[in-house]
Protein backbone atom coordinates (compact mmCIF):
# COMPACT_ATOMS: atom_id res chain seq x y z
CA UNK A 1 0.00 0.00 0.00
CA UNK A 2 1.43 3.20 -1.05
CA UNK A 3 -0.03 6.65 1.12
CA UNK A 4 -0.66 9.60 -0.65
CA UNK A 5 -1.01 13.30 0.16
CA UNK A 6 -4.34 15.12 0.92
CA UNK A 7 -3.92 18.52 -1.28
CA UNK A 8 -7.20 20.46 -2.38
CA UNK A 9 -9.66 17.97 -1.33
CA UNK A 10 -7.93 15.05 -2.93
CA UNK A 11 -5.50 12.39 -2.37
CA UNK A 12 -2.13 13.45 -4.25
CA UNK A 13 0.81 11.60 -5.26
CA UNK A 14 3.97 13.53 -4.29
CA UNK A 15 6.24 14.87 -6.91
CA UNK A 16 9.24 13.22 -5.81
CA UNK A 17 10.05 9.19 -6.57
CA UNK A 18 11.25 9.07 -2.42
CA UNK A 19 8.99 6.59 -0.12
CA UNK A 20 10.05 5.26 3.24
CA UNK A 21 9.07 2.04 4.49
CA UNK A 22 6.69 2.11 7.64
CA UNK A 23 7.23 -1.02 9.86
CA UNK A 24 4.93 -2.79 11.70
CA UNK A 25 6.85 -2.66 15.33
CA UNK A 26 5.77 -5.74 17.02
CA UNK A 27 6.26 -8.26 13.49
CA UNK A 28 8.85 -6.27 11.71
CA UNK A 29 6.79 -6.16 8.43
CA UNK A 30 6.32 -4.10 6.20
CA UNK A 31 2.29 -1.43 6.46
CA UNK A 32 2.52 0.75 3.98
CA UNK A 33 5.19 3.28 1.99
CA UNK A 34 4.79 6.78 3.17
CA UNK A 35 5.83 9.67 0.16
CA UNK A 36 8.44 12.14 1.17
CA UNK A 37 6.92 15.24 0.18
CA UNK A 38 9.09 18.33 -1.37
CA UNK A 39 9.11 21.89 -1.10
CA UNK A 40 6.86 21.46 -3.85
CA UNK A 41 4.17 19.23 -2.64
CA UNK A 42 4.63 21.58 0.55
CA UNK A 43 3.74 24.59 -1.50
CA UNK A 44 0.79 22.97 -2.38
CA UNK A 45 -0.42 22.21 0.26
CA UNK A 46 -0.45 25.25 1.63
CA UNK A 47 -1.69 27.00 -1.24
CA UNK A 48 -4.76 24.92 -1.44
CA UNK A 49 -5.10 25.91 2.22
CA UNK A 50 -4.45 29.74 1.22
CA UNK A 51 -7.16 29.11 -1.57
CA UNK A 52 -9.83 27.69 1.27
CA UNK A 53 -9.15 30.47 3.96
CA UNK A 54 -11.06 33.25 3.02
CA UNK A 55 -14.43 31.59 2.51
CA UNK A 56 -14.06 29.08 5.41
CA UNK A 57 -12.30 31.75 7.89
CA UNK A 58 -16.20 33.92 6.84
CA UNK A 59 -18.34 31.25 8.23
CA UNK A 60 -19.79 31.82 11.91
CA UNK A 61 -18.31 29.62 14.56
CA UNK A 62 -21.91 28.11 14.50
CA UNK A 63 -21.29 26.75 10.86
CA UNK A 64 -17.54 25.40 11.67
CA UNK A 65 -18.97 24.22 14.98
CA UNK A 66 -21.59 21.67 12.99
CA UNK A 67 -18.46 20.31 10.47
CA UNK A 68 -16.45 19.39 13.26
CA UNK A 69 -19.40 17.47 15.03
CA UNK A 70 -19.84 16.00 12.06
CA UNK A 71 -15.93 14.50 11.40
CA UNK A 72 -16.76 13.41 14.88
CA UNK A 73 -19.76 11.02 13.89
CA UNK A 74 -17.46 9.82 11.07
CA UNK A 75 -14.61 8.50 13.25
CA UNK A 76 -17.34 7.21 15.65
CA UNK A 77 -18.41 4.71 12.68
CA UNK A 78 -14.59 4.27 12.37
CA UNK A 79 -13.92 3.59 15.77
CA UNK A 80 -12.32 0.02 15.51
CA UNK A 81 -11.00 0.57 12.67
CA UNK A 82 -8.97 3.76 14.52
CA UNK A 83 -7.84 1.36 17.02
CA UNK A 84 -6.70 -1.58 15.00
CA UNK A 85 -4.94 0.74 12.46
CA UNK A 86 -3.09 2.45 15.49
CA UNK A 87 -2.35 -0.27 17.28
CA UNK A 88 -0.98 -1.92 14.33
CA UNK A 89 1.12 1.09 13.17
CA UNK A 90 2.97 2.12 16.90
CA UNK A 91 2.78 -1.44 18.81
CA UNK A 92 0.34 -0.15 21.42
CA UNK A 93 -2.20 -2.72 22.78
CA UNK A 94 -5.81 -2.61 21.22
CA UNK A 95 -7.22 -1.55 24.41
CA UNK A 96 -5.11 1.07 25.12
CA UNK A 97 -6.01 2.18 21.17
CA UNK A 98 -9.22 1.97 22.18
CA UNK A 99 -9.24 3.30 25.37
CA UNK A 100 -7.08 6.41 24.90
CA UNK A 101 -6.62 7.00 21.14
CA UNK A 102 -10.22 6.45 19.21
CA UNK A 103 -11.97 7.62 21.98
CA UNK A 104 -9.85 10.78 22.84
CA UNK A 105 -9.61 11.68 19.18
CA UNK A 106 -13.27 11.88 19.10
CA UNK A 107 -13.87 13.57 21.75
CA UNK A 108 -11.64 16.44 21.09
CA UNK A 109 -13.54 17.06 17.45
CA UNK A 110 -16.96 16.54 19.67
CA UNK A 111 -15.27 19.05 22.83
CA UNK A 112 -13.87 21.60 20.31
CA UNK A 113 -16.91 21.53 18.66
CA UNK A 114 -19.00 22.64 21.42
CA UNK A 115 -16.35 25.53 23.08
CA UNK A 116 -17.02 27.18 19.72
CA UNK A 117 -20.05 26.69 19.43
CA UNK A 118 -20.29 28.40 22.77
CA UNK A 119 -17.91 30.89 22.16
CA UNK A 120 -19.14 34.59 23.47
CA UNK A 121 -17.32 37.69 22.66
CA UNK A 122 -16.14 39.31 25.63
CA UNK A 123 -16.88 42.69 26.57
CA UNK A 124 -15.58 45.16 28.86
CA UNK A 125 -17.61 48.31 29.83
CA UNK A 126 -15.76 51.70 30.86
CA UNK A 127 -17.67 54.90 31.79
CA UNK A 128 -17.79 56.22 27.93
CA UNK A 129 -16.97 53.38 26.14
CA UNK A 130 -17.49 49.63 25.61
CA UNK A 131 -14.79 47.37 24.58
CA UNK A 132 -14.76 44.30 22.77
CA UNK A 133 -12.08 41.41 22.68
CA UNK A 134 -12.66 39.87 19.20
CA UNK A 135 -10.68 36.36 18.54
CA UNK A 136 -10.24 36.40 14.91
CA UNK A 137 -8.44 33.71 12.86
CA UNK A 138 -4.76 33.81 12.08
CA UNK A 139 -4.19 32.37 8.59
CA UNK A 140 -2.76 29.31 7.19
CA UNK A 141 -1.23 26.76 9.98
CA UNK A 142 1.09 24.04 9.88
CA UNK A 143 0.45 21.22 12.48
CA UNK A 144 3.32 18.53 12.91
CA UNK A 145 3.29 15.57 15.20
CA UNK A 146 5.27 12.78 16.97
CA UNK A 147 4.65 8.93 16.75
CA UNK A 148 3.34 8.32 20.26
CA UNK A 149 -0.25 9.25 19.99
CA UNK A 150 -0.66 10.23 16.18
CA UNK A 151 -4.64 10.92 16.08
CA UNK A 152 -4.84 11.65 19.23
CA UNK A 153 -2.34 14.87 18.89
CA UNK A 154 -3.17 15.39 15.39
CA UNK A 155 -7.23 15.88 16.24
CA UNK A 156 -5.81 17.73 19.53
CA UNK A 157 -4.81 20.38 16.96
CA UNK A 158 -6.96 20.53 13.95
CA UNK A 159 -10.54 20.96 15.65
CA UNK A 160 -9.55 23.73 17.48
CA UNK A 161 -7.37 25.49 14.84
CA UNK A 162 -10.26 25.13 11.70
CA UNK A 163 -12.65 25.73 14.52
CA UNK A 164 -11.61 28.87 15.09
CA UNK A 165 -11.33 29.85 10.86
CA UNK A 166 -7.81 28.81 9.71
CA UNK A 167 -7.07 26.43 7.30
CA UNK A 168 -3.92 23.85 7.91
CA UNK A 169 -1.39 21.59 6.63
CA UNK A 170 -0.92 18.55 8.61
CA UNK A 171 2.63 16.69 9.14
CA UNK A 172 2.33 13.44 11.11
CA UNK A 173 4.90 11.40 11.95
CA UNK A 174 6.59 9.05 8.94
CA UNK A 175 6.78 6.69 11.64
CA UNK A 176 2.75 6.41 12.30
CA UNK A 177 1.00 8.24 9.13
CA UNK A 178 -1.79 5.70 9.35
CA UNK A 179 -4.32 7.22 11.33
CA UNK A 180 -3.64 10.70 9.68
CA UNK A 181 -4.24 8.57 6.36
CA UNK A 182 -7.47 7.49 8.19
CA UNK A 183 -9.00 10.97 9.53
CA UNK A 184 -8.38 12.28 5.68
CA UNK A 185 -10.58 9.76 4.46
CA UNK A 186 -13.16 10.68 6.65
CA UNK A 187 -12.80 14.19 6.13
CA UNK A 188 -13.42 13.33 2.31
CA UNK A 189 -16.28 11.56 3.09
CA UNK A 190 -18.63 13.94 4.35
CA UNK A 191 -17.34 16.50 1.97
CA UNK A 192 -15.67 19.29 4.28
CA UNK A 193 -14.77 21.99 1.86
CA UNK A 194 -11.63 21.28 -0.15
CA UNK A 195 -8.26 23.05 1.28
CA UNK A 196 -9.34 23.06 5.12
CA UNK A 197 -7.21 20.40 6.21
CA UNK A 198 -4.24 19.23 3.84
CA UNK A 199 -1.86 16.75 4.91
CA UNK A 200 1.76 16.61 3.31
CA UNK A 201 3.69 12.68 4.49
CA UNK A 202 7.53 12.44 5.05
CA UNK A 203 10.22 13.20 7.29
CA UNK A 204 12.01 16.22 9.33
CA UNK A 205 14.29 17.06 6.85
CA UNK A 206 12.69 17.10 3.76
CA UNK A 207 8.94 18.02 4.35
CA UNK A 208 8.84 19.65 8.20
CA UNK A 209 11.47 22.18 7.98
CA UNK A 210 10.12 22.79 4.56
CA UNK A 211 6.68 23.55 5.82
CA UNK A 212 7.72 25.75 9.70
CA UNK A 213 10.18 27.89 6.72
CA UNK A 214 7.55 29.03 4.10
CA UNK A 215 6.63 32.46 4.27
CA UNK A 216 3.14 31.54 3.76
CA UNK A 217 2.58 29.84 6.88
CA UNK A 218 1.39 32.21 9.83
CA UNK A 219 1.61 29.85 13.20
CA UNK A 220 3.10 26.39 14.09
CA UNK A 221 1.92 23.87 16.13
CA UNK A 222 4.44 21.65 16.98
CA UNK A 223 4.83 18.42 19.45
CA UNK A 224 7.81 16.04 19.23
CA UNK A 225 10.93 16.46 20.67
CA UNK A 226 13.46 18.98 22.45
CA UNK A 227 15.97 18.65 19.99
CA UNK A 228 13.43 19.35 16.88
CA UNK A 229 11.85 21.96 18.74
CA UNK A 230 14.20 24.02 18.85
CA UNK A 231 15.16 23.74 15.42
CA UNK A 232 11.64 24.54 14.42
CA UNK A 233 11.49 27.34 16.79
CA UNK A 234 14.85 29.46 15.42
CA UNK A 235 13.14 28.74 11.68
CA UNK A 236 9.73 30.39 12.81
CA UNK A 237 11.32 33.18 14.74
CA UNK A 238 13.19 34.49 11.25
CA UNK A 239 9.22 35.71 10.14
CA UNK A 240 7.68 35.59 13.52
CA UNK A 241 5.44 33.31 13.57
CA UNK A 242 3.02 32.63 16.14
CA UNK A 243 4.56 29.26 17.53
CA UNK A 244 3.07 26.48 20.48
CA UNK A 245 5.50 23.94 20.97
CA UNK A 246 4.85 20.80 23.30
CA UNK A 247 8.15 18.85 23.66
CA UNK A 248 9.74 16.06 25.74
CA UNK A 249 9.88 15.69 29.56
CA UNK A 250 11.25 13.58 32.68
CA UNK A 251 8.65 13.67 35.03
CA UNK A 252 8.91 12.70 38.74
CA UNK A 253 6.81 10.08 40.88
CA UNK A 254 6.70 11.52 44.24
CA UNK A 255 6.30 8.39 46.53
CA UNK A 256 5.29 9.36 50.67
CA UNK A 257 5.07 6.90 52.71
CA UNK A 258 1.68 7.56 53.67
CA UNK A 259 -0.16 7.19 50.33
CA UNK A 260 -2.73 4.77 50.04
CA UNK A 261 -0.06 1.78 49.13
CA UNK A 262 -1.83 -0.40 46.94
CA UNK A 263 -3.68 2.05 44.57
CA UNK A 264 -0.24 4.25 44.55
CA UNK A 265 1.84 0.91 43.46
CA UNK A 266 -0.82 0.67 40.48
CA UNK A 267 -0.95 4.51 39.79
CA UNK A 268 2.71 4.35 39.16
CA UNK A 269 3.04 0.84 37.35
CA UNK A 270 0.30 2.65 34.95
CA UNK A 271 2.44 6.03 34.77
CA UNK A 272 5.93 4.70 34.13
CA UNK A 273 4.74 2.23 31.32
CA UNK A 274 1.54 2.91 29.96
CA UNK A 275 2.28 2.82 25.99
CA UNK A 276 5.19 0.88 27.27
CA UNK A 277 6.60 4.17 28.72
CA UNK A 278 6.53 6.40 25.28
CA UNK A 279 3.99 9.46 26.45
CA UNK A 280 5.56 12.60 27.00
CA UNK A 281 4.01 12.46 30.37
CA UNK A 282 4.99 9.12 31.77
CA UNK A 283 6.89 9.52 35.40
CA UNK A 284 10.27 7.63 34.66
CA UNK A 285 12.04 9.03 37.94
CA UNK A 286 10.22 7.61 40.81
CA UNK A 287 11.41 9.27 44.41
CA UNK A 288 10.50 6.64 47.40
CA UNK A 289 9.96 8.04 51.33
CA UNK A 290 12.91 5.82 52.75
CA UNK A 291 10.03 4.62 55.28
CA UNK A 292 8.34 2.76 52.57
CA UNK A 293 10.99 2.39 50.50
CA UNK A 294 12.05 -1.52 50.48
CA UNK A 295 8.19 -2.61 50.17
CA UNK A 296 7.25 -0.23 47.50
CA UNK A 297 10.34 -1.39 45.43
CA UNK A 298 9.09 -4.94 45.52
CA UNK A 299 5.56 -4.58 45.20
CA UNK A 300 6.54 -2.10 42.18
CA UNK A 301 9.30 -5.27 40.71
CA UNK A 302 6.11 -7.85 41.22
CA UNK A 303 3.42 -5.42 39.33
CA UNK A 304 5.60 -5.04 36.36
CA UNK A 305 7.14 -8.56 36.01
CA UNK A 306 3.24 -9.47 36.12
CA UNK A 307 2.69 -7.34 32.89
CA UNK A 308 1.68 -8.97 29.82
CA UNK A 309 4.17 -8.45 27.01
CA UNK A 310 2.76 -9.75 23.74
CA UNK A 311 0.88 -9.21 20.39
CA UNK A 312 -0.68 -5.85 20.43
CA UNK A 313 -3.77 -6.70 19.00
CA UNK A 314 -4.53 -9.49 21.97
CA UNK A 315 -6.98 -8.00 24.13
CA UNK A 316 -5.25 -9.19 27.26
CA UNK A 317 -1.72 -7.64 26.50
CA UNK A 318 -0.29 -4.87 29.24
CA UNK A 319 2.69 -4.26 26.86
CA UNK A 320 3.39 -4.10 23.24
CA UNK A 321 6.47 -2.89 21.06
CA UNK A 322 8.76 0.23 20.88
CA UNK A 323 8.30 1.99 18.07
CA UNK A 324 11.47 1.25 15.96
CA UNK A 325 14.58 -1.01 15.79
CA UNK A 326 16.39 2.69 16.33
CA UNK A 327 14.37 3.16 19.87
CA UNK A 328 14.78 0.03 21.12
CA UNK A 329 18.65 0.85 20.40
CA UNK A 330 17.94 4.16 22.43
CA UNK A 331 16.08 2.48 25.38
CA UNK A 332 19.23 -0.52 25.10
CA UNK A 333 21.85 2.11 25.15
CA UNK A 334 20.47 3.80 28.42
CA UNK A 335 20.01 0.09 29.98
CA UNK A 336 24.00 -0.11 29.69
CA UNK A 337 24.33 3.07 30.65
CA UNK A 338 22.67 2.62 33.78
CA UNK A 339 25.05 -0.19 34.79
CA UNK A 340 28.21 1.85 33.84
CA UNK A 341 26.64 4.90 35.74
CA UNK A 342 26.51 2.64 38.82
CA UNK A 343 22.88 1.23 38.79
CA UNK A 344 21.07 -1.59 39.45
CA UNK A 345 18.91 -3.46 36.93
CA UNK A 346 16.30 -4.90 39.02
CA UNK A 347 13.78 -6.07 36.28
CA UNK A 348 13.71 -6.36 33.01
CA UNK A 349 16.64 -4.86 29.98
CA UNK A 350 16.83 -8.34 28.29
CA UNK A 351 14.89 -8.87 24.92
CA UNK A 352 11.77 -10.52 25.24
CA UNK A 353 10.67 -12.21 22.23
CA UNK A 354 6.95 -13.09 21.51
CA UNK A 355 6.55 -16.42 19.80
CA UNK A 356 6.09 -15.28 16.20
CA UNK A 357 7.32 -11.93 16.55
CA UNK A 358 10.75 -12.20 16.85
CA UNK A 359 11.08 -9.12 13.90
CA UNK A 360 9.84 -6.90 16.12
CA UNK A 361 11.06 -4.38 18.83
CA UNK A 362 10.64 -5.86 22.20
CA UNK A 363 11.99 -5.21 25.73
CA UNK A 364 11.15 -6.22 28.92
CA UNK A 365 10.37 -3.31 31.28
CA UNK A 366 13.29 -2.01 33.06
CA UNK A 367 13.57 -1.09 36.62
CA UNK A 368 16.84 0.38 38.60
CA UNK A 369 18.23 1.00 41.43
CA UNK A 370 21.00 2.93 43.21
CA UNK A 371 21.62 5.64 40.66
CA UNK A 372 22.58 9.01 41.80
CA UNK A 373 19.72 11.69 40.75
CA UNK A 374 22.62 13.84 38.93
CA UNK A 375 23.25 10.74 36.78
CA UNK A 376 22.41 11.09 32.81
CA UNK A 377 19.53 8.06 33.22
CA UNK A 378 17.69 10.13 36.12
CA UNK A 379 17.69 13.15 34.12
CA UNK A 380 17.60 12.62 30.53
CA UNK A 381 14.67 11.75 28.59
CA UNK A 382 14.48 7.87 27.60
CA UNK A 383 11.08 7.48 26.46
CA UNK A 384 10.80 4.08 26.26
CA UNK A 385 10.16 1.46 29.60
CA UNK A 386 12.81 2.31 32.10
CA UNK A 387 11.85 3.73 35.38
CA UNK A 388 15.18 4.61 38.08
CA UNK A 389 14.14 4.58 41.89
CA UNK A 390 15.31 7.22 44.27
CA UNK A 391 15.09 7.31 48.19
CA UNK A 392 14.45 10.43 49.92
CA UNK A 393 13.91 11.77 53.72
CA UNK A 394 12.92 15.47 53.90
CA UNK A 395 10.92 17.38 51.62
CA UNK A 396 13.49 19.68 50.88
CA UNK A 397 16.05 17.90 49.53
CA UNK A 398 13.16 15.83 47.10
CA UNK A 399 12.16 18.87 45.73
CA UNK A 400 15.84 20.19 44.89
CA UNK A 401 16.28 16.78 43.56
CA UNK A 402 12.99 16.49 41.56
CA UNK A 403 13.72 20.20 39.67
CA UNK A 404 17.36 19.26 39.36
CA UNK A 405 17.03 18.73 35.10
CA UNK A 406 15.85 21.01 32.39
CA UNK A 407 12.75 19.40 32.03
CA UNK A 408 9.77 20.26 33.23
CA UNK A 409 6.35 18.78 31.84
CA UNK A 410 4.00 16.93 34.39
CA UNK A 411 4.61 14.50 37.78
CA UNK A 412 2.53 13.00 40.41
CA UNK A 413 2.56 13.10 43.74
CA UNK A 414 1.20 10.29 46.07
CA UNK A 415 0.00 11.30 49.62
CA UNK A 416 -2.67 10.88 51.85
CA UNK A 417 -1.79 14.00 53.08
CA UNK A 418 -3.71 16.83 50.81
CA UNK A 419 -2.35 20.02 52.26
CA UNK A 420 1.78 18.19 52.14
CA UNK A 421 0.42 17.15 48.72
CA UNK A 422 -0.43 20.01 47.33
CA UNK A 423 2.58 21.85 48.81
CA UNK A 424 4.83 19.65 47.20
CA UNK A 425 3.59 19.66 44.08
CA UNK A 426 3.41 23.71 44.07
CA UNK A 427 6.80 23.60 44.28
CA UNK A 428 7.45 21.29 41.15
CA UNK A 429 8.87 23.04 38.23
CA UNK A 430 6.70 22.02 36.20
CA UNK A 431 3.31 22.60 34.19
CA UNK A 432 1.35 19.88 34.83
CA UNK A 433 0.90 17.82 38.18
CA UNK A 434 -1.55 15.52 39.69
CA UNK A 435 -1.90 14.46 43.00
CA UNK A 436 -2.64 10.53 43.80
CA UNK A 437 -3.35 10.25 39.99
CA UNK A 438 -1.89 10.32 36.79
CA UNK A 439 -2.65 11.30 33.41
CA UNK A 440 -6.44 12.26 34.55
CA UNK A 441 -7.19 14.77 32.10
CA UNK A 442 -10.07 17.40 31.70
CA UNK A 443 -9.89 18.54 28.41
CA UNK A 444 -11.03 22.15 29.76
CA UNK A 445 -7.84 22.85 31.74
CA UNK A 446 -4.48 24.38 29.86
CA UNK A 447 -1.68 21.38 28.77
CA UNK A 448 2.61 22.51 28.29
CA UNK A 449 5.55 22.73 30.14
CA UNK A 450 8.04 24.75 31.45
CA UNK A 451 11.84 25.05 31.14
CA UNK A 452 12.48 22.59 27.78
CA UNK A 453 9.28 21.08 27.56
CA UNK A 454 8.09 23.62 25.88
CA UNK A 455 6.53 27.34 25.26
CA UNK A 456 2.79 28.03 25.79
CA UNK A 457 -0.39 26.09 26.37
CA UNK A 458 -3.11 24.27 24.47
CA UNK A 459 -6.23 22.50 25.89
CA UNK A 460 -9.30 23.87 26.46
CA UNK A 461 -9.95 28.06 25.84
CA UNK A 462 -5.36 28.38 25.55
CA UNK A 463 -5.95 26.40 22.64
CA UNK A 464 -8.57 28.33 21.22
CA UNK A 465 -6.49 31.42 22.39
CA UNK A 466 -3.16 29.82 20.73
CA UNK A 467 -5.13 29.16 16.97
CA UNK A 468 -6.55 32.51 16.89
CA UNK A 469 -5.63 36.34 17.28
CA UNK A 470 -7.30 38.63 19.76
CA UNK A 471 -8.29 41.80 18.57
CA UNK A 472 -9.95 44.66 20.91
CA UNK A 473 -12.52 46.93 19.20
CA UNK A 474 -13.40 49.89 21.54
CA UNK A 475 -16.52 52.31 21.04
CA UNK A 476 -16.81 55.18 22.47
CA UNK A 477 -20.22 56.61 23.80
CA UNK A 478 -21.87 59.67 22.59
P1 LIG B 1 10.55 14.30 16.75
O1 LIG B 1 10.90 15.63 17.28
O2 LIG B 1 11.62 13.46 16.20
O3 LIG B 1 9.46 14.43 15.56
C1 LIG B 1 8.21 15.07 15.75
C2 LIG B 1 7.68 15.52 14.39
O4 LIG B 1 8.53 16.55 13.89
C3 LIG B 1 7.67 14.43 13.33
O5 LIG B 1 6.52 14.59 12.53
C4 LIG B 1 8.94 14.72 12.53
O6 LIG B 1 8.90 14.25 11.20
C5 LIG B 1 8.95 16.24 12.56
N1 LIG B 1 10.27 16.86 12.37
C6 LIG B 1 11.50 16.34 12.59
N2 LIG B 1 12.46 17.25 12.30
C7 LIG B 1 11.82 18.38 11.91
C8 LIG B 1 12.24 19.68 11.50
N3 LIG B 1 13.54 20.00 11.44
N4 LIG B 1 11.32 20.59 11.17
C9 LIG B 1 9.99 20.30 11.26
N5 LIG B 1 9.52 19.09 11.62
C10 LIG B 1 10.42 18.14 11.95
O7 LIG B 1 9.76 13.55 17.91
P2 LIG B 1 9.25 12.05 17.93
O8 LIG B 1 10.41 11.13 18.09
O9 LIG B 1 8.30 11.85 16.80
O10 LIG B 1 8.37 12.05 19.28
C11 LIG B 1 8.89 11.81 20.55
C12 LIG B 1 9.09 13.12 21.30
O11 LIG B 1 7.87 13.86 21.33
C13 LIG B 1 9.49 12.90 22.74
O12 LIG B 1 10.50 13.79 23.08
C14 LIG B 1 8.20 13.23 23.51
O13 LIG B 1 8.41 13.65 24.84
C15 LIG B 1 7.63 14.31 22.66
N6 LIG B 1 6.19 14.46 22.89
C16 LIG B 1 5.78 15.56 23.57
C17 LIG B 1 4.43 15.73 23.84
C18 LIG B 1 3.93 16.94 24.58
O14 LIG B 1 2.73 17.18 24.54
N7 LIG B 1 4.76 17.69 25.26
C19 LIG B 1 3.50 14.76 23.40
C20 LIG B 1 3.98 13.65 22.72
C21 LIG B 1 5.33 13.51 22.47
Amino acid sequence: MNLKNYIGGGFRQQTSNNWITNLNPATGEEICKVPVSNSKDVHEAINSARIAYPKWSKLSHGERSLWLSKIADKLEEMFEEIAKIESIDTGKPISLARSVDASRSIANFRFFSEMIRDLEIEEFEMEDATNFVIQKSIGVGALITPWNLPLYLLSWKIAPAIGMGNTVVCKPSELTPMTADLLMRAINDIGLPPGVINLVHGNGIETGSQLVENPDIDFVSFTGGTVTGSKVASSAAASFKKLSLELGGKNSSIIFADCEFDKTVRGVVRSGFLNQGQICLCGSRIFIEEEIYDDFKNSLIDAVENMKIGNPLNEDTDLGALISREHLRKIEYYSDLAIEEGGVLLTGGVPCLPKGLEKGNWIAPIIVEGLNHESRCSKEEIFGPMVTLHKFRKEDELIKMVNNTKYGLAGSVWTEDIEKGRRVAESIETGMIWINTWLHRDLRVPFGGVKDSGIGREGGKWSLGFFSELMNVCIKHK
